[in-house]
C-alpha cells in the first residue's frame, strides 16, 4: 500500500480498531437507528519514510457529511478563548483588515464571525454539513457561508487569506486538495493557516481514542512540513496550541521541493510503533475492567473520544448507561454503535452512576465539583488515552 503523502511503498501496520462508528459525531434520533448506524475498521499504517499516519481501510464513498454532522467544539471557554486569540493573532500577522478570507471546512461559521470581529472585508466559508441550517455564529453581514463541498474553481473570487481547520484530517487525497489552493493562488502572496489535531501528541500521550474513523489521516509536524513543502509552501510556523494537541501551520506560497523529506520523520515513526503497542494493550485492560464491573457506569462527553471508546469496548461495553454532555443540541439524541443515550448532567441524578469515566483530563476538576454539588458520590476515573 502505497503513503498517500510521498508514495513510498513501505506501510507498516499500527494499531486497529474494529467495528467504529463511520461518523462518530453523528446523534441518532433513536436506539435502533443508532444500532443501525454504518460501522467501519480503523487499520492505521505508518510510513517509516515521511512520518504519515492514515487508516488504510478507510472508504471515501462512506463519509458523507450532511446536516446533522455535529463537531463544534466552542461550547468550551477553553476553546472560545483559543479561537478568539488565534483570529486576532492571524488578522493581525497577515495585515487582514479590510480583505478578503476564505475558509475551506466552516462549520458554522464561529472562527468566520470572529476573523469579521477583527476587521476583515469578508468572510466567507464552504462547508457541505451546514447546506440548510441556521447559523447562529455568523449573525455579521460580510460573513458568508456556503453549504457546499469547497472546489478550487470556487476559489476564483478575490482571496488574501484561506483558513483550513480540522478539515485535512478528513481528507483521503491530501495532495490533490493542496495542489489545488496552490494553484489557485499563483504567483500572488496569499497565506494559508491550517490547523489539525497533533498526531505528534497523540503518539506521545498514547491518546488512542484521538483514533476514529473519520480521521483518515494523522498529522505530524514532519508530516505536514513534507506536504506543504512538496506542493510549494514553505511553513512561516509550525507550532502546537490547545494543550499541544493542535498543530498549527502558517505558511506562504514558495517554489514546490517535490521531493521534500523531513528528517524528524523517524522520530514520528519509533512514537507511532510504540504508540501502537501501548494502545493495543491499553484497550485490553479497559475490557478486563469494565467486563468485571457491577453497576451502572456512564461516560462524560459525547464527543469522537467517548463514542470511539464506547464502542471500542465490544461486549465489555454492557455497564455503560448513558453519555453525558455539556452541549444541548446533543440531548435526546443517541450515540452511533453502542446506542447510548446523551443526556445533560442534571439527569445523572436518576441513574446514581456508580463510577463517571472522564473523556477529557482537562476538565476533571469541573466534573467532579458538578457532581458533588449535585449531592452525588461516584468513582472517578479518566480514560486516559
Ligand atoms: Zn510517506
Amino acid at each position: 500500500m502505497n503513503c498517500p503523502l510521498c508514495a513510498a511503498d513501505k506501510a507498516q501496520d499500527i494499531f486497529r480498531l474494529d467495528h467504529v462508528p463511520v461518523i462518530c459525531n453523528q446523534l441518532w434520533p433513536d436506539a435502533a437507528a443508532a444500532r443501525a448506524a454504518p460501522a467501519g475498521t480503523v487499520d492505521l499504517k505508518l510510513c517509516p519514510d515521511c512520518g504519515f499516519i492514515w487508516n488504510g481501510a478507510f472508504d471515501p464513498a462512506r463519509m458523507v457529511y450532511a446536516p446533522g454532522y455535529e463537531n463544534a467544539l466552542h461550547f468550551s471557554p477553553k476553546f472560545q478563548a483559543f479561537a478568539e486569540e488565534l483570529a486576532a493573532g492571524l488578522v493581525a500577522r497577515h495585515g487582514l483588515q479590510g480583505k478578503h478570507v476564505v475558509e475551506i471546512g466552516c462549520g458554522d461559521g464561529y472562527m468566520l464571525d470572529l476573523m469579521a470581529k477583527n476587521g476583515v472585508a469578508t468572510a466567507t466559508g464552504f462547508d457541505p454539513s451546514m447546506e440548510g441550517q441556521e447559523t447562529p455564529s455568523a449573525t455579521r453581514d460580510n460573513v458568508e457561508i456556503v453549504g457546499e463541498y469547497f472546489r478550487s474553481d470556487q476559489l476564483d473570487r478575490h482571496f488574501d487569506a484561506i483558513l483550513c481547520r480540522h478539515v485535512l484530517e478528513h481528507v483521503d487525497a491530501p495532495v490533490p486538495l493542496l495542489s489545488d489552493i496552490r494553484c489557485a493562488i499563483g504567483d500572488r502572496d496569499v497565506p494559508v493557516y491550517f490547523e489539525v489535531p497533533n498526531a505528534g501528541w497523540m503518539l506521545d500521550a498514547v491518546s488512542m481514542w484521538d483514533v476514529i474513523y473519520e480521521h483518515v489521516g494523522y498529522w505530524s509536524a514532519p508530516a505536514i512540513t513534507t506536504l506543504f513543502r512538496r506542493i510549494g509552501f514553505e511553513p512561516i510556523s509550525v507550532s502546537a496550541g490547545y494543550g499541544d494537541q493542535f498543530l498549527m501551520v502558517e505558511a506562504r506560497p514558495a517554489a514546490p521541493e517535490p521531493y521534500y523529506l523531513d528528517a524528524e520523520a523517524r522520530d514520528i515513526a519509533r512514537a507511532a510503533r510504540t504508540f501502537g503497542r501501548a494502545a493495543t494493550a491499553e484497550l485490553d485492560r479497559w475490557r478486563d475492567r469494565l467486563s468485571s464491573l457491577d453497576g451502572n457506569v456512564v461516560i462524560w462527553g459525547a464527543g469522537s473520544k467517548g463514542i470511539t471508546f464506547a464502542n471500542a469496548l465490544g461486549d465489555a461495553s454492557r455497564p455503560l448507561a448513558a453519555l453525558v454532555d455539556l452541549n444541548t443540541r446533543k440531548h435526546g439524541l443517541v450515540a452511533p454503535g453502542v446506542a447510548l443515550p446523551v443526556i445533560a448532567p442534571e439527569a445523572l441524578r436518576g441513574i446514581s452512576p456508580d463510577l463517571v469515566l472522564i473523556s477529557n483530563a482537562l476538565y476533571e476538576t469541573e466534573i467532579t465539583e458538578q457532581l458533588r454539588n449535585m449531592g452525588l458520590n461516584p468513582d472517578f476515573a479518566v480514560i486516559v488515552g
